[in-house]
């Protein structure tokens, strides 16, 4: 019997659950990859993702092939694609690893419908995530909207299931997967209709070789995670979650390593604080795939009430905010670390999107769509959870009235301007204390130090103490749900 694993959000070829189970059940294993016309047709053609994509297949491709094997990758719609190729390569089964976002869902679902007239299995295994969809629940049976109670439950099933972080070997099955078909080269990023983008993601090395790169880094500087994290111009976070977004490295590699790590006492307070990140991202899969309305609605639907600022001045403002030139240091220096990198740190997305929702009073789903095009990491489930805890509307969110002053967070978390200064250079003759408000300094100093407000740098575009009010007034709605 022959099988076919269609690889998606799992670029890699070691720990792989479908591959695995591929392997384990067939004689023969063909490897794909679809460019899905379905998602590349309405990107950009500079989109440093799908560059990402094709630098990370390059790798899958000649790490299948050591292992005898080898990649086939086409560019179509893959609900069209994954039947067709299934067909003419006679396979008996489909394999895939589970996709949880709605869209992916129904993918999935009209291709194993495809397959199933073909009289061709589709198996899905769970491979993105340690905990799925029904698997940590309340004690009643429900799932959890609350994160603390959830991860409470997450980690106390991983203590008593430890093989749930078993790796699902590939190596020694991989005799059977199927010898390399002629002619059948991986096309290049022109060929499906995109540009080199080569060079557009700097420090963040590609594949499974990138992530392990990055991991190995990132060991050493664990211990300090839980103060580093929150200094956007200290090297504090791992960077792994593009890596995490394609599968490059394997959740329950990471997952092991830092259990493994906490069983020696090494590890020291990073280790939890970083584990807590990763259930994070499990949680907001999970909040996503219970209830998909959040993909344009409020968790909370008291907060779908809400008055968003429109018209023109939004529409100016929101362009503002996109481009970095709100006139709030801080805030700036992060867009503009997203436009040019695609990555922005985890203190400044709650910075800049608090901002956007509650000082520019901008509906949170305009961020939300600005980060899901320019975001490397893009990650629906992750991106919506995001927003919706900085516009107070998600499951566990920051509550409404809880307003960050984008000045206080500046002198707060880039104390001395460094974060900044790397973004917006144009201010770095400013002292430290005038960094985080420029509007702040006396103009005859700003003269000075040839910086023109309205020229060099914008004025602030609103005020953050009268945007409060008005947002305390715009949630008023929500008062009595909250
Ligand atoms: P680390 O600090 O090293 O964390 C390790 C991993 O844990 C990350 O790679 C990520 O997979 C996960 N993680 C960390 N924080 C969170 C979190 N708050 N929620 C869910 N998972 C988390 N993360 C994405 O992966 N994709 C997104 O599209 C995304 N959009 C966001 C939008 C907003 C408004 C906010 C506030 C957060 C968003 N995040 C998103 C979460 C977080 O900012 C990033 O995961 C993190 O900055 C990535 O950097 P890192 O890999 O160095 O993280």
């Amino acid at each position: 019997n022959k099988s076919l694993v269609w690889f998606r959000r799992d670029l890699r070829a070691f720990d792989q659950a479908a591959l695995h189970h591929a392997l384990i059940s067939s004689n023969a294993v063909h490897c794909c990859f679809i460019f899905d016309r379905d998602i590349l047709d309405g990107l950009p053609a500079a989109d440093r993702r799908v560059a990402f994509i094709h630098a990370c297949l390059q790798e899958l491709d000649a790490e299948l092939r050591a292992l005898g094997g080898q990649l086939i990758v086409r560019h179509a719609r893959a609900a069209d694609a994954v039947p067709q190729l299934a067909a003419e390569l006679g396979v008996d089964a489909v394999f895939v690893n589970g996709d949880y976002e709605p869209q992916a869902i129904a993918r999935d679902a009209a291709v194993a419908a495809a397959l199933a007239q073909a009289g061709i299995a589709f198996e899905s295994h769970k491979d993105q995530v340690i905990f799925e969809k029904h698997e940590v629940l309340t004690l009643a049976g429900q799932t959890f909207s609350v994160f603390t109670p959830y991860k409470n439950a997450w980690l106390k099933r991983m203590a008593a299931e430890p093989m749930c972080v078993a790796p699902w070997p590939v190596e020694p099955h991989a005799r059977r997967l199927a010898p390399p078909m002629p002619g059948s080269a991986l096309p290049s990023l022109k060929q499906i209709g995109f540009g080199p983008s080569a060079g557009v993601l700097p420090g963040i090395p590609a594949g499974m070789s990138g992530a392990a790169t990055l991991f190995e880094d990132f060991l050493g500087r664990m211990p300090d995670y839980r103060h580093a994290r929150d200094y956007p111009a200290v090297k504090g976070p791992s960077y792994l979650s593009l890596h995490l977004r394609f599968g490059t490295v394997s959740v329950r590699h990471l997952v092991r390593t830092v259990n493994e790590l906490a069983a020696r006492g090494a590890g020291g307070e990073g280790a939890p604080v970083w584990l807590s990140e990763l259930i994070w991202r499990e949680f907001y899969a999970m909040i996503l795939f219970h209830h998909p309305r959040v993909v344009d609605h409020a968790f909370k639907p008291a907060y779908d009430a809400i008055r968003w600022e429109a018209g023109p001045k939004a529409e100016a403002d929101f362009a503002a905010w996109c481009e970095g030139r709100t006139g709030y240091p801080l805030v700036d220096a992060a867009m503009a670390q997203l436009n040019q990198s695609g990555y922005m740190h985890n203190r400044l997305r709650m910075v800049t999107a608090c901002f956007l929702v509650k000082d520019l009073g901008i509906d949170w789903r305009w961020g939300e769509r600005y980060f899901a095009l320019h975001l490397n990491d893009y990650d629906l489930a992750s991106n919506n959870g995001g927003w919706q805890w900085a516009a107070s509307t998600g499951c566990d969110a920051q509550p409404y009235f809880r307003i960050f002053n984008p000045v206080t967070q500046s002198e707060k978390f880039d104390a001395a301007g460094r974060f900044i200064r790397r973004y917006l250079p144009r201010l770095d003759a400013l002292a430290e204390r005038e960094i985080h408000a420029p509007w702040t300094v006396p103009p005859m100093l700003l003269e000075h130090k040839k910086i023109r407000l309205g020229m060099d740098y914008p004025e602030p575009i609103v005020a953050h103490d009268e945007a409060r009010k008005r947002t305390l007034e715009r949630y008023a709605v929500v008062k009595a749900a909250a």
